[in-house]
């Protein structure tokens, strides 16, 4: 029987194939194993030999790590770590990494689909073409894209290429980001208000936290001047859902583009089902087959880079440095 250099396993996954991830443990002849389990014991004895694991939503609280004495790095699918104990792992010396930007050009791409769709009005008169009105005028007025200003929440890396890619537009980029000291690339920092009133399109790409959920509510909407478009693909919370349906209604947007909702998916009664100015996607920006690919792929990379004594492309805790449980170069 063959000896493997290495026992990884897949804690639980939900993408159907894994055969990016067998082409990465192949290339270190390492012994890969889909366990498909969530539950604490579970996991213990699917992960007891192994030396390092892929994780999507299975926990890996302290009793669970504490029980993995060969585990020397553990992997997250995505970007969010909050299934694996962070503490706990810096404590026993386990790497946890992620990969933070698989998705990038998904999720910017999407949010441009949703201000062009919404500003050309695709989704509106292919609606009425299948329901038997041909008619431009039931679209009126539409407005030149070239010349507006985008007003971005948020200007890290999704925020930061929505700019870029609308720049060809003609559109130029503003932004609140209370944690930059200058704009990246062409795009000019503004304070909250200054974004909220010369906006055209506000495109939202900040995390949700404590200081951002609700950030837009109310008394935000009442400030946006230029009745913008409002396009959220970073997650629903961040918008308050009653006074953006109240925005709307009461016309002080001209309309919402919105991957993410603060419930997905959303209640039958939600009244922006029933609104033409207001398209909807099931939180999908992150997929592509391209991008889920490129995660697997990066994913099982991080831990064949441990498990060969290098550094993975992102490690969440820094502080494991110096106490990891294998030899790391550099
Ligand atoms: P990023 O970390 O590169 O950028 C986030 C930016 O937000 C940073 O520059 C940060 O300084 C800024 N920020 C933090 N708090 C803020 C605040 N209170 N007000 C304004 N700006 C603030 O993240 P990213 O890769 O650009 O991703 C942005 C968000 O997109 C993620 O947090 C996630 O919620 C969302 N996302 C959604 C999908 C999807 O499928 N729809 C996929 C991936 C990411």
């Amino acid at each position: 029987m063959k000896q493997h250099s290495y026992q990884v396993v897949i804690t639980d996954c939900d993408h159907g194939s894994i055969e990016e991830e067998k082409e990465v443990f192949a290339r270190i002849g390492a012994e890969l194993i889909l366990a498909q389990v969530r539950e604490e014991d579970e996991v213990i004895r699917a992960c007891k030999d192994a030396d390092g694991l892929l994780n999507q939503y299975a926990l890996l609280t302290r009793k669970v790590l504490e029980h993995l004495p060969k585990c020397k790095v553990v992997a997250r699918y995505g970007v969010g770590v909050d299934s694996v104990d962070l503490k706990a792992a810096t404590d026993l010396g386990i790497i946890v990494a992620n990969v933070p930007d698989y998705c990038i050009d998904e999720v910017s791409d999407h949010a441009i689909a949703l201000i062009l769709s919404l500003v050309r009005k695709t989704a509106f008169f292919n609606a009425k073409i299948k329901t038997g009105q041909w008619d431009f005028r039931s679209g009126i007025p539409i407005r030149r894209i070239k010349g507006k200003t985008l007003g971005l929440i948020g200007s890290g890396k999704i925020g930061l290429e929505v700019a870029k890619k609308l720049s060809s537009f003609g559109v130029r980029a503003i932004a609140f980001d209370p944690y930059l000291k200058t704009g990246p690339q062409g795009i000019e920092l503004k304070d909250f208000d200054a974004v909220l009133k010369e906006s055209d399109f506000i495109s939202i790409h900040c995390p949700l936290n404590d200081s951002t959920r609700h950030l837009i509510g109310e008394k935000e909407f009442k400030r946006m001047e230029k009745k913008p478009l409002l396009i959220n693909t970073s997650r629903g919370p961040i918008i308050d859902e009653k006074a953006l349906i109240h925005a709307l209604q009461e016309g002080l947007i001209t309309g919402a583009g919105l991957d993410v909702l603060e419930k997905e998916p959303p209640d039958s009664v939600n009244p922006m089902l029933a609104m033409e100015n207001v398209i909807l996607s099931p939180h999908v920006g992150f997929y592509s087959e391209e991008s889920i690919s490129e995660l697997k792929r990066r994913t099982a990379k991080n831990v064949s880079d441990v498990l060969t004594g290098k550094w993975p492309g992102s490690v969440v805790n820094q502080e494991v440095k110096g106490k990891a449980r294998v030899p790391m170069s550099g």
